[in-house]
């Protein structure tokens, strides 16, 4: 009954698939460009020092069980989890207008937000999820399995390399009244391409103008700018204009604990004499959602994130760290866009400085892709996406002089 034309082959995840060549690849010069990890200057997985310390201090905690966790997960992560993405005073925090869960990462926030919204937003009616072209490819799956139809808005501009804003303009307009539009709060997944602020308050204009519901993904707070505040701007901005809105918190990237899986997904409802009810009532339908999917969320990532969001000093190391990180990707980014400069390499390369983030969208196209990976041994995406994590003092330039190559 599972014959090939019920259950056909799927393809294999481009990612994976990618990981898996890099991995059976020889040569000493090889350079992994794929991985959307953090990787220091030795190219190696780097735990961060405030992990190391969360850690010590977990374990020498003589309390320390293997309990289940309650279904909404510890409720000193997510109540940090809150502050931390909407800021400690924020308006909807004091009047009790939020209700977080903890999830499993950002794609189980990413989930549980998308199943809840399939179930009682709008129901009965044509609701589209519309993501940014291109997004995280994660997200149509997602919204997908939940069955909720699925369309884009135009976001990347081929010829500047940079955010094409009218046209995501013209496309939040003409979207059917009450989409639910999808944002990355900051380091855009793949582009690296952030809308200014100014841009942020026309997208927040349009969302309330078409009454759109926003979805915010975020993924690499800290990581992008290393400063906390600036890179949860956007959503800090929406909640302040008294939008009712998701956010799907990711711990993977900021806190390099990717396999452990911590993150948070937050509901926030606007100011009004019901906000509260709404509250109560949503978190008990979203508990009924955690719990048939995962009961309740696991303990490890969770424990070491609250540890730190909890503890001023910890905070401050963490802080610290996410400098380091995000002042590595800078230094690579300055370093690969003068090192092409000096080469004389066809086109511009303003845009690996102007993009943020873990990602940079080159420019490059598949055949050029193509020919650095069997040309120089550079593993990237098709879509000419780099990890700037996978650069570092030691293979910027020969990564630099094999895209002189493959451009020529
Ligand atoms: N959203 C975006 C845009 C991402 O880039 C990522 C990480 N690749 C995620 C969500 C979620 O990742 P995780 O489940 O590992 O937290």
């Amino acid at each position: 009954s599972f014959s090939a034309d019920v259950v056909p082959q799927a393809p294999e995840d481009p990612l994976f698939g990618l990981m898996a060549a890099y991995r059976r690849d020889t040569d000493p010069n090889k350079v992994d460009l794929g991985i959307g990890a953090y990787r220091d200057d030795d190219a190696k997985p780097w735990v961060l020092p405030v992990v190391k310390l969360a850690d010590e201090k977990l374990h020498s905690d003589p309390n320390l069980n293997h309990e289940y966790l309650p279904i909404a997960g510890l409720a000193d992560f997510t109540s940090a989890s809150q502050k931390l993405i909407l800021g400690g005073d924020s308006p909807a925090i004091k009047e009790k207008r939020v209700t977080s869960l903890q999830t499993i990462s950002g794609t189980g926030a990413v989930h549980l937000g998308a199943l809840f919204l399939s179930k009682f937003y709008r129901p009965n009616t044509h609701r589209t999820a519309y993501f940014s072209d291109p997004t995280w490819p994660n997200h149509f799956q997602i919204f997908g399995n939940v069955n909720l139809p699925t369309a884009t808005y135009p976001y990347f501009s081929k010829q500047t390399k940079g955010l094409d804003f009218d046209a995501m303009i013209g496309s939040l307009e003409s979207a059917p009244e009450g989409s639910i539009i999808v944002l990355h709060a900051c380091a855009h997944n793949p582009t690296g391409v952030d809308p200014t602020q100014d841009q942020w308050k026309k997208i927040a204009q349009v969302i309330r103008s078409k009454k759109h519901f926003p979805f915010f993904d975020t993924a690499y707070q800290g990581f992008a700018s290393g400063d906390l505040a600036r890179d949860g701007w956007a959503i800090r901005y929406f909640v302040e204009q008294g939008f009712e809105l998701c956010i799907a918190q990711s711990y993977a990237k900021n806190f390099g604990l990717y396999g452990e899986r911590a993150g948070c997904f937050h509901f926030v409802t606007s100011p009004s004499s019901e906000a509260e009810s709404t509250i109560a009532r949503v978190a008990s339908q979203l508990a009924i959602l955690q719990r048939s999917e995962i009961s309740n969320p696991p303990a490890y990532g969770a424990r070491i994130a609250s540890l730190v969001l909890n503890d001023p000093e910890l905070f401050a190391e963490w802080e610290r760290n996410l400098q380091t990180m995000s002042g590595r990707i800078m230094d690579m980014r300055r370093a690969l866009r003068a090192k092409l400069e000096e080469l004389g390499t066809p086109g511009t390369w303003n845009h690996i400085t102007d993009q943020i983030g873990m990602f940079s969208f080159t420019g490059l196209t598949e055949a050029q892709v193509m020919k650095l990976r069997n040309d120089s041994h550079v593993y990237m995406t098709k879509n000419g996406r780099i990890s700037m994590a996978g650069l570092n003092t030691k293979n910027v330039e020969y990564f630099a002089k094999a895209v002189d190559k493959a451009v020529r």
